[in-house]
């Protein structure tokens, strides 16, 4: 055979492959098209199972991890950062402060006036930003140097009743919600970025000398007296107003954890044991992995993916940057396999992240009879029109899958926590144990937050239950930053009398 009959021979093969995935794909439409998509459902909602049993498992292998990543550096893949933090706050701070929240997609500048013994929180006001995208995997400098010109332009506009009293500096506490390795209340280095950031540069580094820096480049007078997470904050703003918080949680972009621990109970801690005898530890629960952890294909791949293969298995899981983008996913697997939007699979559903949980919970939320919400939501995000009702459920069930399983599995890593805490259960001394929330996935996602909370109560029976609580902490990590400073100010001892 000449080339010239090869090449027809295979324009003749690929137009017989054509005309066969044109009938199979028209026999689908008719009839096995629902069932194909139903058979997806099914078998996504059976993988993401989180029964009792499970939870329980899970908890357990927290309880487990906590314990390994307290005896030794690397002993987990919870990292149980030692934060430096032995003292939370009294209610007896006093003075100007200010807070610098750095921890996702939002960061925020606050000042906070605080009125000493009983005076509590005076005055607050703080100023919002969003990180520039491209600031989020460029250099250090370029990132800091942003954050610091926000900063200044607030110092700025600070009124002159704020002004700090002749002689004193301006402090600032750090809010820097990513895993650092801590050399003191106000040093430490960055171990990797999360959540989408991936400077490279600053890894390794100290990232308070890397603000230090930046402030000294714009002009702005101050000194960082605490480096904390938004979890040790939410901690701390959580502890000012009850004495009762003991553990903290974030559900925002990411996920992580902060509980106050016995030094005694951290044999990986060298240093003088602290005269409280309690050191606050930043979990990084985030990265909690376990082989009881119902994970499905979508997360796999996911995972593969993502700009931190094998890492933040929990958080991939759980929290606001991920829940949308698993839905996605499996969006794609029905259009892709059973045509479940048409013939065609919507172009825009083929771009990763680009359905957002806050997208996702208001189709969940949609009360409205026709789920109006869902098609509209469809429509502007994805470009997806012509849903039917059935098909809209569909989608409102899928919302209800992934976030289901994220919130009771949120639910076994406070229970897991519980148990280390040893607060598992109902004390003879009927002390009582509350949980500081925070973050927009916990504030805004109502169906998810509900959920939660049933399943932990649900975990710890009725019992045990009625002696923990749950609290929304509402921007405590910015709040709590700045007590913290407050509480390491290098002026406590000339505190005005
Ligand atoms: P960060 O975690 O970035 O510090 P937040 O605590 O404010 O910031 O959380 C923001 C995250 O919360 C968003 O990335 C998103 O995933 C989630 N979120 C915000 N609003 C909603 C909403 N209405 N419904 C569900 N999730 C939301
Ligand atoms: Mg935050």
């Amino acid at each position: 055979m000449g080339k010239v009959a090869v090449g027809a021979a295979v324009i003749g093969a690929a137009a017989v492959v054509g005309v066969a995935a044109l009938v199979v794909r028209q026999r689908m439409k008719s009839s096995g098209r629902w069932a194909r998509a139903m058979s997806i459902l099914k078998e996504f909602e059976e993988k993401c199972g989180t029964p009792e049993g499970k939870l329980k498992q899970v908890a357990d292998a927290m309880t487990v991890e906590m314990h390994a990543g307290l005896v030794s550096e690397g002993g987990s893949k919870l990292k149980m950062l030692i934060s430096y933090v032995d003292n939370l706050p009294t209610g007896d701070e006093d003075g100007v402060f200010y807070a610098l929240d750095l921890g996702g997609t939002n960061f925020r500048v606050l000042r906070v006036q605080l009125g000493g013994k009983e005076g509590g929180i005076v005055h607050q006001e703080f100023t919002e930003a969003s990180i520039p995208p491209a600031l989020m995997g460029g250099t250090s400098d370029a990132l800091f140097d942003y954050i610091a010109e926000k900063l200044a332009k607030f110092v700025d506009e600070e009124e002159q009743m704020f002004h700090q009293p002749p002689g004193r500096q301006r402090e600032l506490g750090f809010t820097f919600s990513f895993p650092v390795m801590q050399t003191s209340i106000n040093s430490g280095t960055l171990i990797r970025w999360t959540k989408g950031f991936s400077i490279n540069d600053t890894v390794g580094q100290d990232v308070v000398a890397e603000l230090t820096n930046a402030l000294k480049r714009k002009g702005v007078e101050m000194r960082v007296a605490a480096l904390v997470n938004d979890t040790i904050g939410t901690l701390a703003g959580g502890r000012y107003t009850n004495n009762d918080v003991a553990l903290a949680v974030i559900l925002g972009t990411g996920t992580n954890a902060a509980y106050v621990e016995r030094a005694q109970a951290i044999p990986k801690w060298h240093g003088p044991l602290p005269k409280s005898g309690e050191m606050v530890i930043n979990m990084e629960w985030g990265n909690f992995r376990s082989s009881h952890l119902p994970l499905t294909e979508y997360d796999h791949a996911l995972d593969v993916e993502s700009l931190n293969p094998g890492e933040q298995i929990f958080e991939k899981l759980t929290s606001g940057m991920y829940l949308g983008e698993i839905l996605r996913r499996v969006l794609l697997k029905m259009a892709d396999e059973a045509f479940f939007f048409g013939g065609e699979v919507p172009a825009k559903l083929k771009i990763p992240f680009i359905l957002r949980t806050p997208e996702m919970s208001a189709m969940h939320h949609d009360t409205s009879s026709d789920l109006r919400v869902v098609g509209n939501k469809l429509k502007d995000t994805l470009d997806i029109s012509n849903t039917s009702l059935k098909m809209r459920r569909v989608v409102v069930e899928l919302c209800n899958i992934v976030a289901t399983r994220g919130a009771r599995l949120a639910a076994a890593g406070i229970l897991g926590m519980l148990k280390k805490m040893g607060r598992d259960t109902k004390s003879e001394g009927g002390g009582k144990t509350v949980i500081a929330m925070d973050g927009g996935l916990y504030e805004h996602y109502t169906e998810y937050s509900k959920c939660l909370e049933y399943t932990l109560n649900e975990l710890l029976g009725e019992e045990a239950a009625s002696t923990i609580s749950v609290e929304h902490s509402n921007d405590g990590s910015g709040i709590g930053a700045a007590l913290l400073a407050a509480s390491h100010s290098l002026y406590l001892n000339e505190k005005s009398s």
